[in-house]
Formats: C-alpha cells, structure tokens, sequence
C-alpha cells in the first residue's frame, strides 16, 4: 500500500537512502525471526549473534554510535529517522549494534581512563554486552532514593556491593552491569547514591531467573553478595548517580520513543492492510464506519506524537532543557503504540491475537511502555509540576 505522511520532520534528503536500507534490514531479517527472539534461550543467542554479522556486513552496525569508537557516528537529528526504522522491531537496536549507545555515552563521559580502556572499543563492537540495573524488587522504582543495594569501601580502595535488582532489561549474556547502589547515607537520603560497573563474572554475582514481560524474554533477576569491583569502576563521582542517570534518561527516553513510534506505525500499516484486503458480502472492512474511526483516531495519535517527539529530539540535539518535551513524549509514545496496537488487533479479529502477525508483540511492547523507564504517571506529574511553577521557564538551563 502507499505509505502515508503521518507528520513531524520529514527524513533529511541525506540519509533517506540509509534509511531505506535499515527498513529493508529490519523488515526482511530482522521482523521474521521475532518470535525466536522473543522466545529467549540459546536458540535467541544464536540467532541475535546472525543477524548482528548480516547488519555488520551490510554497513548498518552502531549507526549513532561515536566513530572514533568504531561507530558511524551519526548525529541525533540525523540518526533520530534512522532509529524510528531500527525501532520498527523490538530487536531491531540490539541487532544493528545501537542498543550500546547509552552506555557507551556514559563511558566514554564518566568512565575511568582504565574502563574506558578496558571495554569502550569492545563493547560499541559488539564483543562485550552491558545491561543498566537500578530497579530493586523490594523497593519502588519510582523512588531511587530508597535503593537498598549497598557499595562499602573495601581495603583495597574498591568495593563490596551487596544487593537485589530486577527487570534489568538484556541482563542474561551480558558481560558488565551498571549498578545503581547506596555508597553514603542510609534510605530515604537524596545523596549518597552512585554508578558502579560491575563484571557480571565477578564472584558473589548471581543471574537468579529470568522474567519474561508478557510472556517474552529479554529481562532478569540477579543477586549481587559481597562482589569486589575495583575503585576505577565507580562511574563519574562518588554520589553522583542520579545526574547521570538523569543524563542517561533524557536521550534513552527519546531514542524509546522514537522506537516506538516505527512500531506504532508497523501496526497502523497492519490495520491499513486489513481493512482494505478482508471482505465481507457487503464489500472491504474499510467500508465500515467503526473501522475507518480505528484507522482515524490511529492517525491521529501518530500524527500527534511524531511531531511531540521530534519536539524532544530537536531540544536535546540543541543541548537544551527538555523534561517538558520529554515528559510529554514518553506518554504520547506509550499511550500511542499500545492504542494503535490495540485498533490494528480489533481489525484483525481473531488472527490479531494469533502468532500469525506481530500484533501480540507490538502490544505486548505498548504495555510495557507505559511503566519501563518512569511509569506515565511519574511523567504527567512531573510535566505539570514544571508547567504549574509560577515562573515555568524559571530555573530550568537553556531556556
Ligand atoms: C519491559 C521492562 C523493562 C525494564 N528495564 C529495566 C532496566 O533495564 N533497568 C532497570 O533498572 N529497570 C528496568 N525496568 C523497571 C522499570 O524501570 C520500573 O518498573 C519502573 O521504574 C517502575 O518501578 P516499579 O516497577 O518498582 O513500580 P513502583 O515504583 O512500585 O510503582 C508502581 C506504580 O505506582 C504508581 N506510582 C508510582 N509513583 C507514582 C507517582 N509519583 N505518582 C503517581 N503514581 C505513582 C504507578 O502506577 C506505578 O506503575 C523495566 C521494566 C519493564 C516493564
């Protein structure tokens, strides 16, 4: 079918091509082994590690990541399109080599001279896989300040940290996690938390299960019991976790929504499909007035959540404050692809619910959208506190 505008920016003439490509990528390779991926287990592994050769081969690896890494290097503005086709995949960042990205970036900014060293070049290659843990399961994620994992300073002038995390999203086969652990203070104190990189190989580091989201794989449980991690793998200063996981969330929560968006659109253009291929004796679903208010109201939250995200991306591309834009994005995004989802499975009947199309998945990622990284209602309070402020602009950098 041909495609529609569903607003916001159009792709930059310069890498409309590249972007083709990484559609075509994500589409042919990518899309049909989903449900392997989706499924976990050595199987997963196998076929991740395939498709990361093909996308290496092909000249689609580590687009957004720095090129004096190993990456392309590709700025926010540009690389914003590319990662709406990367995203039309859940699989598709992990596949193309820019799921690294967030952490590369904290790395290569706050890491030590000798994990910079260590793992920089390794991990935007591919070789080293790295996942982010601050979730806990005994305390609110919503409240980082409650964080009950402990970092004590040991003899040696590192550290032993002890401690609970889950819903660590590529935790199984991955290489080193990032810790977020009290070092100073005791719970609900707002400073005394910090980053620390910890080899998943070290003793005391234990993956207790995996948890599957909705039935897919992809996140775990594990336990940290007194594991050593030297002085050099505190990342940035002592206490000073929550600025850079605040620095991590900004571009993280943009790069999700812009993700989202490719697979808001994949499902729209499923319902599309549908309605115009599936008759009944008196002509096509498209001709039923309910099904045209799915496919409207669905273009509607497209259209409007594009131009709220490039909204984002525009200001963190400036270098300019963007909670509002963010806020606003992250809650579009969700709400958008779990709606959309949701409309393009209705039209589908029962084959939406059924392993025949990716819908279940597509929802399944809307779902989850709408609790992983800061659950919607943390956003929309925190929106209205900015906007509510008697001076909004006041105190808020670059505005
Ligand atoms: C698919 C997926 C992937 C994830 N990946 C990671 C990861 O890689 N690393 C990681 O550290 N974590 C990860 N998480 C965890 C995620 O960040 C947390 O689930 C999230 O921050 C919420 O924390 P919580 O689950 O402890 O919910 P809680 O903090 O217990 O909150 C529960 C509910 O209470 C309500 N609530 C909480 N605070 C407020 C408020 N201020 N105002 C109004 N209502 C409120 C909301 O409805 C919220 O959903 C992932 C989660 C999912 C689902």
């Amino acid at each position: 079918m041909e495609d529609i505008r569903i607003g916001g920016p159009p792709c930059p003439p310069e890498v409309a091509e590249l972007r083709e490509r990484v559609a075509a990528f994500v589409r042919e390779r990518v899309a049909p082994c989903e449900p392997v991926l989706d499924g976990g287990g050595p199987r997963a592994t196998a076929e991740l590690g395939r498709l990361r050769r093909e996308a290496k081969a092909a000249g689609l690896w580590a687009l957004p990541l720095p090129a004096e890494l190993g990456g392309q290097g590709q700025p926010l503005g540009s690389y914003a399109h590319l990662a709406e086709a990367e995203g039309a995949s859940d699989h598709g960042p992990a596949a193309l080599g820019s799921a690294s990205l967030l952490d590369a970036l904290m790395l290569r900014r706050h890491g030590s001279p000798g994990v910079r060293e260590r793992y920089l070049k390794r991990l935007v290659a591919g070789e080293l896989r790295a996942c982010y843990a601050m979730t806990e399961p005994g305390t609110p994620g919503t409240d980082p300040f409650l964080t009950a994992t402990r970092a004590v300073p040991a003899a040696d002038g590192g550290w032993r940290v002890s401690g609970r995390k889950w819903f660590a999203s590529g935790a199984v086969g991955a290489d080193l996690v990032t810790v977020l652990a009290r070092t100073d203070g005791d719970p609900p104190d707002r400073d005394g938390l910090s980053l620390l990189l910890v080899p998943t190989d070290a003793p005391g580091f234990r993956l207790l299960r995996e948890l599957p989201v909705l039935g897919a794989a992809g996140h775990a449980e594990f336990e940290l019991d007194e594991v050593a991690v030297a002085a050099g793998h505190l990342i940035g200063e002592r206490g000073g976790a929550l600025g850079i996981a605040g620095e991590r969330l900004q571009l993280g929560r943009t790069l999700r929504c812009l993700r989202w968006l490719g697979q808001a659109r994949r499902a729209f253009d499923l319902m599309r499909e549908r309605a115009v291929g599936r008759s009944r004796s008196r002509g096509p679903l498209a001709g039923l007035q309910l099904v045209q208010r799915h496919v409207f109201e669905s273009l509607l939250a497209l259209r409007s959540t594009r131009s709220l995200v490039y909204e984002a991306v525009d200001r963190l591309d400036a270098g300019l404050d963007a909670h509002v834009e963010v806020g606003l994005a992250k809650v579009a995004a969700a709400r958008t692809l779990q709606h959309v989802a949701d409309a393009a499975i209705q039209v589908h009947g029962a084959a939406g619910l059924g392993p025949d199309t990716p819908l279940p998945a597509l929802f399944r990622t809307g779902r989850a959208a709408r609790i992983l990284d800061g659950p919607d209602e943390l956003h929309i309070t925190s929106v209205a506190r900015r906007v509510l402020r008697p001076d909004p602009e006041a105190d808020l950098p670059g505005r």
